[in-house]
């Protein structure tokens, strides 16, 4: 079970409020999708469950305990970023191995878990790669396997098909859902793409300048879009 659930979250750089006491309750399993245009926190709001950030005010609880003030490395939470962040100079299998190594673990059981995710992310045959060598999708791959080899509780994915092209991205995204559904893994996506988050989400939380519009279903917000910022998102086209 892990459950998150944000408690009137609140934070602002300096005079500009990022997060205005946001509420958001995401169920065990479930894939939410964070959408809404550029600037509207978010980031930031994904950085803070990370513990990148720090909330100003209100409460991060991760399967019932509190880690609003945890370090990040306490927190068993998974980010996968735009832009991979993977080690040039290492191999995809030493990539995906070495925050095992950094917990001490055996280096068998590393090896184990390695090859497990390696099939998950279907990225067998390039394990002694560099990720130089690797397309944009197998290098989101190895990143996104990089998190999942360290059995988070939760996965946080920052617009991780946004530096992609059209075809892989369709590719990935469905490999991201099926993946997130085979290990019932509770997920936040963000993406400003409301394609991206009417074909992959279970619920959707449309954000305009750190304050929810919408939190819906993808069909819900389509179908029925609660207000003018929502139609008018989901209207526009980009
Ligand atoms: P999004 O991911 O939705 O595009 P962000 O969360 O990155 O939005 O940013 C929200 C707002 O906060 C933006 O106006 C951005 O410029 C500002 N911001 C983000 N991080 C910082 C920071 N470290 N210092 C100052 N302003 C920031
Ligand atoms: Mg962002």
């Amino acid at each position: 079970m892990s459950e998150l659930i944000i408690k009137d979250a609140y934070k602002a750089f300096g005079g500009l409020v990022v997060i205005d006491h946001l509420n958001i309750h995401i169920p065990q399993g479930c894939l939410l999708t964070l959408l809404g245009p550029s600037g509207c926190g978010k980031s930031t709001l994904l950085r803070c469950i990370a513990g990148l950030e720090t909330l100003d005010r209100g409460q991060i609880l991760l399967d019932g305990a509190d880690i609003t003030r945890k370090p990040p490395q306490k927190r068993n939470i998974a980010m996968v970023f735009q832009h991979y962040a993977l080690f040039p100079n290492m191999t995809v299998a030493q990539n995906i191995e070495f925050g095992l190594k950094i917990k001490k673990m055996p280096s068998e059981v590393r090896a184990a878990k390695v090859q497990k995710v390696l099939e998950l992310v279907e990225l067998q045959a390039f394990a002694a790669q560099k990720p130089a060598s690797l397309s944009g999708g197998q290098k989101q791959r190895v990143a996104l396997a990089r998190g999942l080899v360290m059995e988070p509780k939760l996965l946080l994915l920052d617009e991780p098909l946004s530096a992609l092209d059209a075809r892989i991205r369709k590719n990935l995204r469905s490999q991201i859902c099926d993946i997130q559904k085979e290990l019932n893994l509770t997920t936040v996506f963000v993406t400003h793409d409301q394609e991206e988050a009417l074909a992959m989400s279970d619920q959707v939380v449309l954000l305009n300048s750190g304050r929810i519009e919408q939190h819906c279903s993808p069909e819900t917000l389509y179908n029925s879009p609660a207000n003018e910022f929502t139609a008018g998102f989901i209207g526009n086209y980009n």
